[in-house]
């Protein structure tokens, strides 16, 4: 028998697994943090205070993990098929433009119709979303985020530019690996996720960053003839 297609089927079973879990455990998280954060609201005790505090972050982490892992998995199987990238980000942009403006930013997307490429829509929705959701973590203030996506030979190229805090050619060699973080409530593995999914969708990721002034990502696919 083709052990390649018994691989697959293994990583599908874990995956459609996977999706359920997450689903099943983010309300008992959000529950909890609801009665912590009222009783640390009514305690007086500043022991008592700071040992719920450390608990809600400890939910809040668990909760960014599933974030990261697994916003759109989805316990049903959805295979590759071809994804149209300009409907993609437009729905992904949707998604993080209420984010963004919570931190005093803004996203613009420029795309085109009709690049089409092979891979599954959420999977490449969570890889977008990490890494846009980076650029607006890095903002402090009247940031700006642009997406855009153009067909450049036979590739689809996307492009994701902010103005956001930017990084050291030290960070930017770090970049993907677990748990690699510089923030205080960062998991360090949305970067990890988007360049697994880049890779098994035959895509390619490269950033450049100057300190201070911001961060550009260029990403592209091999286009899916029709
Ligand atoms: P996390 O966001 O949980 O820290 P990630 O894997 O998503 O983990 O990102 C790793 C690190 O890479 C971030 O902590 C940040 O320091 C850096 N980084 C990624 N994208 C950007 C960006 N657009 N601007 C500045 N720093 C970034
Ligand atoms: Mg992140």
């Amino acid at each position: 028998y083709n052990n390649e297609l018994q691989r697959s089927e293994k990583m599908e079973i874990i995956s459609q697994l996977a999706a359920s879990v997450a689903h099943e455990v983010r309300n008992p998280l959000q529950v909890t943090r609801g009665f912590l954060q009222l009783l640390f609201e009514r305690s007086s005790q500043e022991k008592e205070k700071s040992y719920l505090d450390l608990s809600i972050n400890e939910l809040d982490r668990a909760s960014a993990i599933i974030t990261d892992f697994l916003t759109f998995a989805k316990p049903q199987s959805d295979n590759n098929g071809a994804l149209d990238i300009g409907e993609e980000l437009d729905k992904i942009v949707g998604i993080l433009i209420p984010l963004a403006n919570l931190q005093g930013g803004e996203i613009t997307l420029k795309a085109g119709r009709k690049m089409l490429v092979r891979g599954n829509s959420s999977k490449f929705k969570q890889c977008i979303i990490n890494i846009i959701k980076n650029s607006v973590e890095a903002l402090n203030g009247e940031g700006k985020i642009d997406v855009f996506a153009q067909i450049e030979e036979d590739m689809v190229r996307i492009q994701i530019r902010d103005n956001g805090e930017g990084m050291s050619a030290n960070e930017l060699e770090k970049l993907g690996e677990p748990y690699f973080s510089k923030k205080t409530k960062g998991t360090g593995l949305g970067l990890m996720v988007s360049f697994r999914i880049i890779e098994s969708m035959q895509g390619k990721i490269h950033y450049s960053s100057v300190k201070g002034k911001g961060t550009e990502v260029n990403i592209q696919f091999p286009i899916l003839k029709e």
